[in-house]
């Protein structure tokens, strides 16, 4: 195991030039700290995605060009040597302009992450520079050489084997020299086609690259200070908590606290790399460690939800009595790549959720060929404008009353799917977005405060 740790600032960590200059202190604070993944400058892949759907209109284009320039000369402008980076950063301006009048024509995915790595492509050459002005021995890393992964543009899947590889060859030994600062978020295919992990993948690129170095410990620098019993800006009485399972917080992060990517977890729960999570404007606050073993295991632990949900529902009368139906259900999605998140079974009818996960946004939607040849089998509805809201905690099913006290909170709600049981970690409904915020306020009042 290295000695050293992984440490991954978010948007609002590397938004501009103060706030870069937090990274370098808190990296210069621990000595251990030897690898910085960075994400784009916040806003930056918005921006960079909206040039990826194509603008048709130049002068919209060169204005939205503009102001992604606008946040990177920002911190050139405070830097006392600015001339090796101002080149570097024109030139990627240069290949975004081209990229985005490609995109005007006809946009496609891996275009898409042509453009949008070149967010993390620019904010780790100005962070890099910010890092050497404030004393921290550093250099910049392309993580495409290291980071590989299948030609899945959008949602790209990495190749553990071969990041492995590449990471002992090429990025332990400069760790071991001065601080490498390399790119969240994006990775390579096999041709060397620049590919992302989907949207918010800088914190799973940083674990993925903890897990291929042996990293001690994982550090992901945010806005907040930590995980919280919810999000506080729905429920201002949420309190932070100071360390939960990787059990727990891999279902808080799947069920949308947005605090964390849900694949986050997986590499360092693999290699039992505990991961603190913390707030680069307040790094003295504390934060949140997600480990293997924790001290308590409280029956309610947090509250989440997540927006933008497409619920598909399948009803077959030949599906009374019959075996074989869902596994042909099943075959189409997986043959269409639709990945399912909830589910749950009639006799007659089969409801289910689609997963998040292109970096384009918005709903998931079924694809019109996997919907077709879903209504040779049976009627197929689909909705969205729906919310998940979940409740994160340990043994819920077991503990008598649960149901009773969760369930009369939301008396007054429609409830369009329920998830109970299959897990011990968590219970989850699907309702109205317009309801949302509201029941997730009721609850967290109910039980936690
Ligand atoms: N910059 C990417 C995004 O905004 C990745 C990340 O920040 O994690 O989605
Ligand atoms: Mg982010």
């Amino acid at each position: 195991m290295s000695a050293f740790n992984v440490a991954k600032f978010g948007g609002t960590s590397v938004a501009d030039f103060t706030a870069m200059s937090r990274c370098a202190a808190i990296v210069k604070n621990n000595p251990y700290t030897k690898l910085v993944v960075s994400s784009a400058c916040s806003g930056v892949t918005n921006l960079l995605v909206e040039l990826a759907n194509g603008v048709a209109d130049p002068n919209e284009r060169s204005s939205i060009i503009e102001k992604i320039r606008g946040i990177h000369v920002a911190v050139i402008d405070q830097l006392q040597q600015p001339s090796e980076v101002t080149e570097a950063i024109d030139e990627i301006i240069v290949s975004i302009t081209q990229a985005a009048e490609s995109a005007s024509l006809q946009p496609n995915l891996k275009l898409t992450d042509h453009l949008v790595s070149c967010g993390e492509l620019m904010s780790t050459h100005l962070l890099t520079q910010v890092f050497v002005e404030h004393g921290v021995e550093s250099l910049r890393f392309d993580i495409r050489d290291v980071l590989k992964t299948n030609s899945l543009f959008g949602s790209a899947e990495p190749d553990l084997e071969q990041t492995r590889e590449q990471a002992q060859k090429l990025l332990s030994p400069l760790c071991e020299q001065s601080v490498v600062i390399t790119q969240g978020f994006i990775g390579s295919d096999s041709e060397g086609s620049t590919t992302t992990l989907g949207r918010g993948g800088s914190d799973y690129s940083a674990a993925l690259i903890a897990e291929a170095i042996n990293a001690a410990g994982l550090e992901i620098w945010t806005d907040v200070p930590g995980i919280y019993t919810t999000d506080p800006r729905i429920a201002p009485a949420a309190k932070p908590i100071p360390e939960i399972s990787f059990s727990e917080a891999s279902e808080a992060a799947n069920f949308g606290a947005k605090i964390l990517h849900p694949s986050t977890l997986l590499p360092a729960l693999r290699h039992h790399i505990p991961v603190f999570v913390g707030s680069s404007k307040a790094p003295e606050q504390g934060g949140t460690w997600i480990r293997d073993r924790v001290a308590s295991a409280p029956l309610f632990r947090a509250l989440t939800l997540r927006g933008n949900q497409t619920m598909v529902t399948l009803k077959s009368i030949n599906m009374y009595q019959a075996y074989g139906f869902l596994a042909e259900v099943f075959q189409i999605l997986a043959k269409h790549k639709v990945s399912v998140d909830l589910i749950t079974t009639s006799e007659v009818s089969v409801s289910l959720t689609l997963d998040q996960t292109n970096t384009a946004g918005g709903a998931p939607q079924l694809p019109i060929a996997a919907q077709a040849e879903l209504e040779q089998l049976c009627s197929v509805k689909v909705e969205q404008n729906l919310s998940l809201v979940a409740l994160i905690g340990n043994n819920m099913g077991q503990a008598r009353g649960t149901a009773k006290q969760i369930f009369s909170t939301l008396e007054e709600y429609n409830l369009r799917m329920i998830c109970y049981g299959a897990s011990n970690h968590n219970l989850c409904f699907l309702m109205a977005e317009s309801d949302a915020r509201l029941a997730v306020q009721q609850l967290h009042q109910e039980l936690f405060e």
